[in-house]
C-alpha cells in the first residue's frame, strides 16, 4: 500500500474516472492531522468535506462504533430500531418543535426525500395537487442523485443526462424582489441552503431568509432548508435557521451527523409529515443501529465538549485570521466569508493552483465556487492549528 504510484495505476484501471483526484492516499489520522502512506503529515481544512465534526480518529467514537457493531449492525426498518428513535428526538430537541424525523444515508437521499414529501404533500394531502414546481436558487448545490441534481443551480453539473426532474425554477439567490415575484400559488416547493456552500460560500443578506419564509406561507408553498453542510453546529448553531429566526417546513441533514459514518435525514412538521404514509418512501439502509449510534454519539459529544461555542470561538478567529491574509495578499485576494467554521478566502482566479500547492506544503484545503477556498475543519479545531494553517496559505500565496 504504500507505493502511490501503483495505487493510483490500479484506480485508473478499475474506479470510474468522475473524480479530480490529488494523487495521493490517507492512511491514518488524529483530530486535524492526517498521515498519507507514505508518512507525510498534513493539517486537514476539510475535515472530510465538512463531515468529521470530532476530527479524526475520536476515541469516543471508535468505541461508541466498535460496542454497537458487536451488538447490532443493522436489521432494516421492518422492525424499529431505538437508536433511531432517540436520534430523532434529539434533532427535534435541537430546536424543531413537534417535528418528525426519515433517515437515509447521504445527503443527496436526504434532499430526494424532501422533495418527494413536499410533492406527496402538495399532491394528496394539502388539497393543492397541481402544485408541481420547484423553486430553486441559481449557485446551489444540493447533491448528484437525478432528483436533487434537477434542483442544483449550477448547468456544469446537469449537463449530459438527458431530461431531469421538474419543472424547476432558478432564482437568484438573495434578491428579495426575484423571491417575491419567482414563488407563486403555483410552486410545490422552495429548496434553499441557508449558506451556500458549494457554489462559493454565499452568505444570504439579513432577513431574506424571514421573506422567503413570508412567501411561501402566503403561497401555500413548503421550503425546504437543505442543512446538509451548514447542519450540525458547522455555522455556530446547530442548524444554521437559527440565526436567521426563521423555521422551516423540512430540513435536510447529512455531512456532520454521524461525524464521518454515512448517514442522513430529513425533519418534517407534523403537518408536512402527512405527506408519507406507509409505502411510500423507504431506505433499507437508512437509520440502522450502526449508523445512528454513530449520530448519537455525535448529538452528545457536541454538548460535552460545547461545539457550538468553540465553533463560533474559532469561527470568528479563523474569520478574522483570513480577513487580515486577505488584505496582506491583496490583489491575489479578494477577502474572506463565512460563518462559523465554513468559511472562505476569496481569490482573483481559481482557486485550484493553491488548493494543490498548499497541499505540497502539508496543508489540506478544498476549493468551492471556481475562485474561493474553502476552510471547513472539525468543530475541535485549535488556534495553534488555525495559525499553521493561515501561515501555509500565506507562503503559498506568495508562491502562485
Ligand atoms: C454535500 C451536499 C449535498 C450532497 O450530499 P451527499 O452526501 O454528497 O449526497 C447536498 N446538499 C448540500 C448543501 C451539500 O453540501
Amino acid at each position: 500500500m504504500s507505493d502511490v504510484a501503483s495505487l493510483v495505476a490500479a484506480a485508473q484501471r478499475v474506479l470510474l474516472s468522475n473524480y479530480r483526484q490529488a494523487p495521493i492516499a490517507m492512511s491514518r489520522g488524529q483530530g486535524c492531522q492526517l498521515w498519507d502512506t507514505e508518512g507525510r503529515r498534513y493539517l486537514d481544512m476539510t475535515a472530510g468535506v465538512a463531515v468529521c465534526v470530532l476530527g479524526h480518529a475520536d476515541e469516543g467514537l471508535a468505541t461508541a462504533i466498535a460496542n454497537q457493531a458487536r451488538r447490532l449492525v443493522h436489521t432494516s426498518n421492518l422492525y424499529y430500531v431505538e437508536n433511531q428513535v432517540r436520534l430523532a428526538e434529539a434533532l427535534v430537541a435541537r430546536g424543531f418543535p413537534g417535528g418528525r424525523a426519515f433517515f437515509c444515508n447521504s445527503g443527496t437521499e436526504a434532499n430526494e426525500a424532501a422533495l418527494k414529501l413536499a410533492r406527496r404533500f402538495q399532491v394528496t394531502t394539502s388539497g393543492r395537487p397541481k402544485r408541481l414546481e420547484i423553486v430553486a436558487f441559481e449557485n446551489s448545490f444540493h447533491g448528484r442523485t437525478v432528483g436533487s441534481l434537477s434542483v442544483t443551480g449550477q448547468a456544469k453539473y446537469r449537463e449530459g443526462f438527458g431530461p431531469l426532474f421538474g419543472p424547476v425554477k432558478f432564482l437568484p439567490f438573495g434578491d428579495v424582489e426575484a423571491a417575491r415575484k419567482g414563488i407563486t400559488a403555483e410552486t410545490c416547493a422552495v429548496i434553499v441552503e441557508p449558506v451556500q456552500a458549494e457554489g462559493g460560500i454565499h452568505l444570504p443578506p439579513p432577513g431574506y431568509l424571514q421573506e422567503v419564509r413570508r412567501v411561501c406561507n402566503e403561497t401555500g408553498t413548503v421550503l425546504i432548508f437543505d442543512e446538509v453542510q451548514t447542519g450540525v453546529g458547522r455555522t455556530g448553531t446547530f442548524y444554521a435557521f437559527e440565526k436567521e429566526r426563521v423555521l422551516p417546513d423540512i430540513i435536510s441533514l447529512a455531512k456532520g451527523l454521524g461525524g464521518g459514518v454515512p448517514i442522513g435525514a430529513i425533519l418534517a412538521t407534523g403537518e408536512v409529515a402527512k405527506g408519507f404514509e406507509p409505502g411510500t418512501h423507504a431506505s433499507t439502509f437508512g437509520g440502522n443501529p450502526f449508523a445512528t449510534a454513530a449520530a448519537l454519539y455525535i448529538q452528545e459529544a457536541i454538548d460535552r465538549l460545547g461545539l457550538l461555542e468553540r465553533c463560533r470561538e474559532a469561527g470568528a478567529y479563523l474569520a478574522n485570521s483570513l480577513t487580515r491574509l486577505a488584505e496582506r495578499r491583496r490583489p491575489r485576494t479578494r477577502g474572506a466569508r463565512g460563518r462559523g467554521l465554513l468559511q472562505g478566502l476569496v481569490l482573483d482566479g481559481d482557486a485550484a493552483p493553491l488548493v494543490n500547492k498548499a497541499r505540497e506544503y502539508g496543508l489540506l484545503l478544498s476549493a468551492v465556487g471556481g475562485n474561493v477556498v474553502r476552510l471547513v475543519p472539525a468543530l475541535t479545531v485549535g488556534k495553534a492549528e488555525i495559525d499553521e494553517a493561515i501561515e501555509i496559505l500565506d507562503r503559498a500565496l506568495g508562491d502562485v
